[in-house]
Parts: C-alpha cells; sequence; structure tokens
C-alpha cells in the first residue's frame, strides 16, 4: 500500500463531466444521479498508483498533491434538460465548456442541428429520420425502362 495521497478538488473548476469517475479504478470518485442533479463524490486520498483522474480532468480541477488526511469533496450540479424530449442531459457548465472549446463549427450539423442540446437519444433518432428519408427512394418501385428492340 503506497502512502496517502491527498486528492484535492478546486470546485470552481469542476464542471461535471464525470471523467474522472469513469476512469478511478478505485472506486474513489463516485458519481450518482437523481431528480436532475449530478453529484461527483471524491475520497478524501487515494493510495493507488494511478493518475488517471488528474490525467483525464478537461479543466485541472483535480490534484493528487502531498499527504494528508483531507477532507471528502461533495459537487453538485444541476441537469439541463434535452431540447427535445426534456430527459436530464448535462450540468450547464460542462455544456458551456464544451461551447467554448468545441470549435463552432464543430457544433451544429449540415442542418444546423445543435448537437450540445440533444440526448443521445434523440440524436440517434434523429440521424435515423434523416438516414431513413436519406433511402427512402430506394423504395420506390423501379421505373420502366424502354429499351429498344
Ligand atoms: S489517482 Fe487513480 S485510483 Fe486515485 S482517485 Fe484518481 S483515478 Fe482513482
Ligand atoms: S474530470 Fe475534472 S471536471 Fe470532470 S467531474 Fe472530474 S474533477 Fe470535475
Amino acid at each position: 500500500m503506497n502512502p496517502a495521497r491527498r486528492l484535492s478538488v478546486v470546485a470552481a473548476r469542476c464542471i461535471g463531466c464525470r471523467a474522472c469517475a469513469t476512469v478511478c479504478p478505485a472506486g474513489l470518485i463516485v458519481l450518482t444521479e437523481a431528480d436532475r442533479r449530478r453529484t461527483v463524490r471524491f475520497a478524501a486520498t487515494c493510495s493507488e498508483e494511478c493518475d488517471r483522474c488528474a490525467a483525464a480532468c478537461p479543466t485541472g480541477a483535480i490534484g493528487l498533491n502531498g499527504t494528508g488526511t483531507g477532507t471528502e469533496t461533495v459537487l453538485e450540479f444541476t441537469l439541463v434538460a434535452c431540447a427535445q424530449c426534456g430527459a436530464p442531459l448535462a450540468p450547464a457548465e460542462m455544456l458551456a465548456h464544451l461551447r467554448a472549446t468545441i470549435p463552432d463549427r464543430m457544433q451544429t450539423d449540415a442542418q444546423g442541428q445543435e448537437w450540445l442540446t440533444l440526448c443521445p437519444t434523440c440524436r440517434q433518432r434523429l440521424e435515423a429520420r434523416r438516414l431513413g428519408a436519406g433511402v427512402a427512394h430506394l423504395a420506390a418501385p423501379a421505373r420502366q425502362v424502354a429499351f429498344p428492340s
């Protein structure tokens, strides 16, 4: 067992994106969602030989700096609703970060739809509808072509 390092989180930098919770192999960062709120709970210390959370964090909010007991950090975020179906989508802070960092031309598709406002299910449905419309002509009866005899 390695000496415990203090897991410090700069709350003002955290956007609640959950990247750290996804990559943590030890379950020391736990994310839960209920009532349109996302909670990220960070353990006070970490004794693992690892720095995945710090490496994955897009905003540099996590530090593994020094020893000490520290205290558990709990951050809460309100989830913005999907513009199509109203399902909980993502923290406003995370969407603001994406808008600020993704090039403008990649935030909308060819039809001008802003992808960031849609949940994964609505994105898939929209793509499926467009794909269906795009190939509908293939299902139309073939035209009779008269060849000279
Ligand atoms: S350093 Fe690794 S094990 Fe420790 S909290 Fe971060 S991701 Fe989890
Ligand atoms: S990866 Fe960084 S910004 Fe995302 S939830 Fe973890 S600490 Fe916050």
